[in-house]
């Protein structure tokens, strides 16, 4: 039986791999693992193998999680769409947003982030793929929300995070992979101090790194098939 660490050592293996074939450093390239749907337990398990960052999607999954799991140093990262009467919570127990598509989301999340708390680093949503079924802006929305939202004060703005068509087509990921690049560029071209590419999951973590991905969201390679309740 292949268990939770078999995959996750196998994961951490394949991101070594496709870093070194992409001649770049293993600290430039952070693993995340995607743990919704999946158990605290699970995740207090990969934390004990030297794991700290977590990414969830559902605000009361994250609620849950956080408290159950208050006494690791876990770093967590909500990565789902967020509504805006759901922001006080991923403001108060999170230390990512990767999610961001309109100042308003920002804006709250920035009011209520508690004072006590360092600031929350967050990454624009782009939808690059165009589909219109997707979250995320428009790539030539990008800059101008940037700017707002490097404004706030109780926020980071730290780069982009993209969920590319559902495709194996190796050509149309790259070219969108490539347009979160330039967009990225872009943004440090006008001056704002962005590092952060959130792109690539299980799926396409490899091609992912090769175009210069900083953080791959990686579920399912780690933690297994999902299964959403009814
Ligand atoms: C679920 C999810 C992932 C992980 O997807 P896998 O294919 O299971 O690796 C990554 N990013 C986002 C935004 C997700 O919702």
């Amino acid at each position: 039986m292949v268990t939770l660490l078999d995959r996750y050592t196998s994961v951490k293996v394949k991101l070594q791999q496709a870093i070194e074939a992409a001649h770049r450093e293993p600290k430039d390239v952070q693993l995340l693992a995607v743990s919704k749907t999946f158990a605290a337990a699970d995740i207090a398990t990969l934390y004990a193998q030297g794991q700290q960052c977590f990414g969830e999607n559902y605000v009361q999954e994250l609620a849950e999680k956080t408290t159950t799991l208050a006494d690791l140093d876990i770093e967590w990262h909500f990565i789902g769409a967020l509504q805006s009467n759901k922001t006080r919570i991923v403001a108060e127990k999170s230390h990512w947003v990767h999610t961001i598509d309109r100042l308003k989301i920002a804006q709250r999340l920035n009011d209520q982030r508690p004072e006590a708390m360092p600031i929350l680093n967050v990454c624009l949503e782009v939808n690059v793929s165009g589909e219109p079924q997707k979250h995320g802006i428009a790539p030539e929305d990008v800059l101008a929300l940037a700017q707002a939202v490097q404004a706030l004060p109780k926020i980071q703005l730290r780069g982009l995070m993209c969920i590319p068509s559902a495709t194996n087509d190796e050509t149309i990921l790259r070219a969108q992979f490539a347009t979160m690049q330039k967009l990225l560029d872009q943004l440090q071209q006008a001056s704002l101090v962005v590092d952060t590419l959130s792109m690539g999951m299980s799926a396409d973590m490899p091609l992912a790194v090769a175009c210069g991905s900083t953080m791959v969201r990686v579920g399912s390679a780690i933690f297994g098939e999902r299964h959403y309740p009814q």
